[in-house]
C-alpha cells in the first residue's frame, strides 16, 4: 500500500535520478553557515505567456529578500541574505518572458539576477505561506489583459481589496488550450495522481447526522479511487494518508509536490446547518464569487487552528490569494476541466443533485502544483446523504465517478498533445484555434 512513506522514497528517486541542471557546487562546497539551501529554480507559466512565476524553491525561511534592482533594461537582480546554493541545485529551462537566470553566491547569500526578453515587465517578491518558496511574479506590461496581469501583481502586494481577477484567470471551458504542466524532459503523460483523504486524527471534519464523521466517509472513498486508478489507469496513486490520521494542510500539498503528482484529488464531505442541504459540487483554486463557496473554504480551512505551526497560513489573504492564483494560473485551466468532469459523472446518477463547479480559495488546493481540485460527495448533515455515503454502495459509487473523469481527463489530455486516443479529433481542432 502506497502512502507517505512512497512519497518521500519517490521524492528521493526523483531527485536523484531526473535532475534538468547540473549541479554548481559539490558537496564539500557548501557553506556550512548559510541556514538557507536552495535546492531548485522553476517557472509557472501562465497558459497565454503574459506572465511567469518564478519558484525559488528553499529548504528553509530564507531569512530577508532585498528589494529588486532593475540594472538596465529588462535586467534585474535581487538577493536573498544567509542563502546558499544545495549541492543537488538543479536549474530548469527558463521561460518566457525570462531569457536567462543565474544565482550566485555571495559572501552574505546569493545573488539573484534575471534578463528578460523584452522590457515592458513588471516583478514582484513574495514568499510562497505554505512553503520556503520565495517566488518571484513576472507579468507584460504592455496591452490591455497583460496590464490587467500586471495591475494584479502590483495589487497583490499593495493595495487590497484586490480587482476581480476572473476575466483574466478564468479559463474557458471545453478548450484545452495548452499543454498541461510537463516535465521539462518530456511531455505530459498522467503517471503519478495524488488522492487526498480530508482531515483525519484529530481532524474529524464535519459531523454529520447521527454523528457520522467526514474523516471516516472520506477516507475508504479515497482508498477505493486509488484502488480504482492503480488498477484501470496503471498509474502510480500517492496518498496522503491512509489512516487516520493528522496531516498538516500544507504537507498535503507538499506530499504531492514532491512526488511528482500530475493531478491532485482532495476529498471532504459537506456539511450546512440546514439538513435539507444537498448535492455534490467540486472546487479549484480561485477567488469565491457567491457566500456559499465562502462557507465551504471557511469551513474546510479552519482545520489550521488544530496546526502547531500557524504562522505559516498568516499570510493567506485575499492579496496573497491573487499571487497564488497567478503562480497556479498554468493549471486552472485543467483543474476547472477536471472539476466538470467530476460533477458530470456524479449527474449520471439520477438522485444526484448538481451544485456545479465553484471556485474559493481552499488552503489545501493553494500548495500543489499542479491541476488541483477539491471534491464535496455530498452533505453529511443531509440524512439521506449521510446514509448513502455510509452505505457500501454509495461510497463504490461515488469513487467509481471520480475514477471515471479522471479516465477522461487522462484520454483529453492524450489527445490535446497528440500522444492518444483523441489525437486530430475535436481536441486538436480546438488547440488550432489558439489566437
Ligand atoms: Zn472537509
Amino acid at each position: 500500500m502506497k502512502s507517505y512513506f512512497v512519497a518521500c522514497c519517490t521524492a528521493l528517486l526523483f531527485s536523484a535520478c531526473a535532475s534538468g541542471g547540473e549541479a554548481t557546487s559539490g558537496l564539500d562546497a557548501v557553506p556550512t553557515d548559510r541556514n538557507t539551501l536552495i535546492e531548485r529554480v522553476s517557472f509557472e507559466p501562465r497558459p497565454d505567456n503574459l506572465g511567469v512565476v518564478v519558484r525559488i524553491h528553499a529548504d528553509n525561511p530564507v531569512s530577508s529578500t532585498s528589494p529588486i534592482r532593475w540594472t538596465g533594461p529588462g535586467t534585474m537582480e535581487f538577493s536573498l541574505a544567509g542563502a546558499g546554493l544545495h549541492h543537488r541545485y538543479r536549474t530548469d529551462l527558463a521561460k518566457s518572458p525570462v531569457s536567462e537566470y543565474t544565482l550566485t553566491e555571495s559572501p552574505t547569500g546569493i545573488d539573484v539576477r534575471l534578463t528578460f526578453a523584452r522590457e515592458d515587465v513588471d516583478a514582484r517578491i513574495k514568499g510562497d505561506p505554505v512553503s520556503n518558496d520565495v517566488l518571484l511574479a513576472v507579468g507584460i506590461t504592455t496591452g490591455g489583459i497583460a496590464s490587467t496581469i500586471a495591475a494584479a501583481i502590483r495589487n497583490a502586494n499593495e493595495s487590497p481589496p484586490p480587482p476581480d481577477l476572473s476575466t483574466v484567470v478564468s479559463p474557458t471551458p471545453g478548450r484545452w488550450d495548452r499543454e498541461p504542466a510537463a516535465n521539462p524532459t518530456g511531455r505530459w503523460t498522467l503517471d503519478t495522481v495524488v488522492i487526498d483523504a480530508g482531515h483525519g486524527g484529530e481532524d474529524e471534519g464535519a459531523v454529520g447526522y447521527g454523528g457520522v464523521l467526514e474523516k471516516d466517509i472520506v477516507l475508504p472513498v479515497s482508498m477505493k479511487i486509488g484502488n480504482e486508478l492503480e488498477r484501470r489507469l496503471g498509474v502510480e496513486v500517492i496518498y496522503t494518508r491512509t489512516d487516520d490520521r493528522f496531516v498538516p494542510l500544507a504537507q498535503r500539498g507538499h506530499i504531492a509536490n514532491e512526488s511528482g503528482g500530475k493531478l491532485f484529488v482532495s476529498i471532504h464531505t459537506n456539511a450546512a446547518p440546514d439538513r435539507r442541504a444537498r448535492g455534490t459540487e467540486t472546487f479549484f483554486l480561485g477567488m469565491h464569487k457567491t457566500d456559499a463557496a465562502r462557507n465551504v473554504m471557511e469551513r474546510e480551512n479552519q482545520v489550521v487552528e488544530l496546526e502547531n505551526d500557524k504562522t505559516r497560513y498568516a499570510e493567506f489573504d485575499q492579496s496573497q490569494l491573487i499571487t497564488q492564483v497567478l503562480a497556479q494560473s498554468a493549471y486552472m485551466s485543467h483543474s476547472q476541466m477536471l472539476a466538470s468532469l467530476i460533477q458530470n459523472e456524479f449527474d449520471q446518477r439520477p438522485e444526484n443533485v448538481n451544485r456545479g463547479v465553484k471556485q474559493a480559495g481552499f488552503y489545501v488546493l493553494w500548495s500543489a502544483s499542479m491541476p488541483a481540485v477539491l471534491v464535496e460527495l455530498g452533505f453529511l448533515t443531509n440524512p439521506k446523504e449521510a446514509a448513502w455515503m455510509r452505505s457500501e454502495q454509495g461510497q463504490a459509487e461515488l469513487a467509481e465517478a471520480v475514477v471515471r473523469a479522471i479516465e477522461s481527463f487522462e484520454t483529453s489530455y492524450a489527445g490535446a498533445i497528440g500522444a492518444g486516443p483523441g489525437t486530430g479529433g475535436h481536441n486538436g481542432a480546438a488547440a488550432g484555434r489558439r489566437d
